[in-house]
Order: C-alpha cells, then sequence, then structure tokens
C-alpha cells in the first residue's frame, strides 16, 4: 500500500523548507540521496532542548544534566528497536556514515589487519567507504580488491567467490549505492565473507531511510549510518557493531566520558559503546535523531517503499526516452534514486538550467569517482527522492529537464 496524496500533503506540511521558491518557482528538491530535509519534529526537538535542557550528559548531578542524559539515552535504546540490535550497547554514535567508517578502520582495522590480508570492497563504493581503508592498507602493507560492477549497475555476483580468499580480512560495502540507487544483495555476501572468516561491514547511509535494517537478521558485523540522510540533525551518525567486536576493540579518539580511570601511570576505558565515545557529542542532534525515528515509524515501511518505487517508475518512464539520455543504475532492485547523463551535454549545465527552474538535483561524481571511471564518464545528473517527493513533482522534474536539454542541444 502506498502513500495516499492526502497523506503526502500532510507530510509536507511538516517540512518548511519545502515550501519556498528558488528562481521564482516552486522549489521541487530531488537531492534527498545527498541530505533529507527536516521535518518540525525534528527542528522543534533541537529548539526544545535549547530552550529547556541543555546541559552536560552524563556526568552532571543535577536535574538538567540528568534529563539531558535520559533524552540521549532514549535516542540510543530508540536506533536499538530501529536497527534491531540486541541491546544498545552494540549502537555508537559518531558524527556520520564517514566517522563510523573512519572509527572501524583505526581500532578493529589496526588491530586485525596484517601485510598481506585483503580488503574486499565494491567498485560503486562512496570515497568515504575507500579512503579509509586505502590509508590503513598502506599503513599496514595489505591490498584493496575489488568487486566489479556490471553494465546494469550491479555487483557482478559471479566474481565474489573468486575474491574472497583465506587472505580476506574483512568486507565493506554499502547496501544502496548513492551514485546508483542499486539495492545490492549484502546478506548472501555477509554469509559468504563470514564462511571464509573475515568480518563484514555494512554503509547504510543510503539505506536505513527507505526500507528496514534488521542487523541481526543480516548478520552483519558493522553497520554505518548517517542522521542527516534520515529526516534528522547533520553532525550525527550510528556504528552499529557486535558486542564481542566492540568490546574487543582499542579505543580510538581519547578523553573525556571514554575512560574508567586516569592516572599518569595507567589508564583504563569504559564499556561500550561509552569507550568509543570520546568528548561531549552533539547532545541536542542526538536527541532530535530520535525525532527523525518516530517521524520514520510513523509510515509502515511498505507504505514508504512503494510510494518511492512509484516515484521512480514514474520518473524512470518518463525520461529513459529522451533522445541521447542514458541511465546509470538499471537493476530491477533500486531505490528511488535515478542517475543519467544526456550525451554531448556536461552533467553540471543540466542541473545549473533545472536549478534556473527550481529544481534541485546533484551534479557530479557524487564522491564515486571509481563508478564514474568505470563507465567513461566525469558523473551524472542524480535525481533522488524521499517520503515527501510528489508525483507532480516529478511531473515539473521532467518538463524542466526536457526544456534544459533542449536549450543545451
Ligand atoms: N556512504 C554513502 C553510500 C553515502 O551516500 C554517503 C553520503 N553521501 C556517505 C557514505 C558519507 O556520509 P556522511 O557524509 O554523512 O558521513
Amino acid at each position: 500500500m502506498t502513500i495516499s496524496p492526502a497523506d503526502i500533503e500532510s507530510i509536507r506540511k511538516k517540512f518548511p523548507v519545502l515550501h519556498q521558491k528558488v528562481n521564482g518557482r516552486p522549489l521541487v528538491y530531488l537531492d534527498n540521496a545527498a541530505t533529507t530535509q527536516k521535518p518540525l519534529s525534528v527542528i522543534e526537538s533541537l529548539d526544545h532542548y535549547y530552550k529547556t535542557t541543555n546541559a552536560n550528559i552524563h556526568r552532571g548531578a543535577h536535574h538538567l544534566a540528568h534529563q539531558a542524559t535520559v533524552m540521549f539515552e532514549n535516542t540510543r535504546e530508540k536506533i536499538r528497536t530501529f536497527i534491531n540490535a540486541r541491546e544498545s550497547a552494540e549502537i555508537i554514535f559518531t558524527s556520520g556514515t564517514t566517522d563510523s567508517i573512519n572509527l572501524v578502520a583505526q581500532t578493529w582495522g589496526r588491530m586485525n589487519i596484517q601485510a598481506g590480508d585483503e580488503i574486499l570492497l565494491s567498485h560503486m563504493e562512496h570515497h568515504s567507504n575507500i579512503v579509509p581503508w586505502q590509508m590503513l592498507a598502506e599503513e599496514k602493507g595489505a591490498t584493496i580488491q575489488v568487486i566489479p560492477v556490471t553494465e546494469q549497475g550491479e555487483w557482478q555476483i559471479e566474481m565474489i567467490d573468486s575474491l574472497l580468499n583465506k587472505k580476506t580480512k574483512l568486507v565493506a560495502v554499502n547496501h544502496v549505492s548513492n551514485a546508483l540507487g542499486t539495492i545490492n544483495p549484502v546478506a548472501t555476501l555477509i554469509e559468504k565473507a563470514h564462511a571464509i572468516g573475515a568480518k563484514i561491514l555494512i554503509d547504510a547511509a543510503q539505506s536505513v531511510a527507505h526500507f528496514a535494517t534488521d542487523v541481526q537478521k543480516l548478520n552483519c558485523d558493522f553497520l554505518c549510518f548517517s542522521g542527516h540522510k534520515m529526516y534528522g540533525p547533520t553532525g550525527t551518525g550510528v556504528l552499529y557493531g557486535k558486542r564481542e567486536l566492540l568490546e574487543a576493540m582499542p579505543p580510538w579518539r581519547g578523553g573525556g566520558e571514554m575512560i574508567k580511570s586516569v592516572s599518569f601511570e595507567k589508564t583504563t576505558y569504559n564499556e561500550i559503546p561509552h569507550k568509543f565515545e570520546a568528548g561531549t557529542p552533539h547532545i541536542a542532534g542526538v536527541i532530535a535523531l530520535g525525532a527523525a525515528v518516530d517521524f520514520i515509524q510513523e509510515m509502515s515501511w511498505s507504505e514508504i517503499e512503494a510510494h518511492e518505487s512509484e516515484l521512480l517508475l514514474d520518473a524512470t518512464e518518463q525520461i529513459q526516452t529522451m533522445d541521447g539520455l542514458r541511465i546509470f543504475g538499471t537493476s530491477a532492485n533500486k531505490t528511488g534514486v535515478i542517475s543519467f547523463g544526456v550525451e554531448g551535454i556536461h552533467p553540471y549545465d543540466i542541473g545549473t538550467l533545472l536549478d534556473k527552474q527550481g529544481v534541485a538535483v546533484r551534479t557530479g561524481h557524487h564522491c564515486t569517482e571509481p563508478l564514474w571511471n568505470r563507465f567513461g564518464v566525469p558523473g551524472s545528473v542524480r535525481a533522488s527522492f524521499a517520503v515527501y517527493t510528489t508525483k507532480d513533482e516529478i511531473e515539473l522534474f521532467v518538463a524542466a529537464l526536457n526544456k534544459s536539454i533542449s536549450m543545451l542541444k
């Protein structure tokens, strides 16, 4: 069952930023894979926290400190349920996906990766799921292996068995590609990785807001995502890790909160998750991330998926026949992301003309340069949808795209 137009309208009322004109036209915001807009409940949660509660967490004996701690820890529990982790100690707050991946690379990675080991990535990874591993591989003398991507923008599945071997210590892949929208068959890869004794990290930045995530069912070792791509504040993110792995990992950033006791002779470290949360976090942001989880959970996953796939189908059908237009990522299994190029026109020029008509899309390499080198193009134009995107907006986008192309040809 999809979300009815009336419900979409009431959802849109919760997003003040959507109700404005850009360049004299109603804003059509189709850059949701970069960041989603925020509902009033999230904005008001930030505002309310600073107006009524602001205090540092975990350490204070006073009323406000207690309140702030309870609200902060409430979000940890909400995130635990949201991804179905076994316990809230397995949820570590970070500043985003990039931060979460770097944490794993600098702790689990530095402890477990040695010279001659292999780290398996895919050709459609975001730079933040490539560079931290390259830095680690360089330091340790390990090598990076890559799952190739087909013309349709899917993993070349038949290559996986030969890429996984006893030297593979870690596999790190996204669940959904930010550049193509492909939903990758991570469950199969998790099984295969475990069968050869490797650990596996899932970059869920582009999946958590679009379909249900169940870390116990997936059985992944680590899972990372950002608050700002799921209707929450920027500067918030999550690292999920299995308790036994997190406990065995050394801390990364040293400072307050992550310690049990400090002396110049010997410092001992706090329990998880606090061991990985040095310093004052984005308290207001984490509390507001809880409001973002509530917002998502007001809808059912089947409604969200049905709505976003209708938009995808609608937009794909309308633009795929345009002269010289090529869609990158034509898997049958996609979220609401359409990446495309038009022969003879630079993506940036299309993006600029769309913006003049009020349509916000992303152009460029979307932090996936290796992927575009594989396709032999500098990048793409990317339109990406969210729960508040309407069919009327797809019409406006298609009309604006037609106009832009005819002006540029
Ligand atoms: N991975 C993927 C798949 C992404 O789409 C992004 C954001 N574009 C990131 C990682 C990095 O997320 P952040 O910038 O929020 O750390």
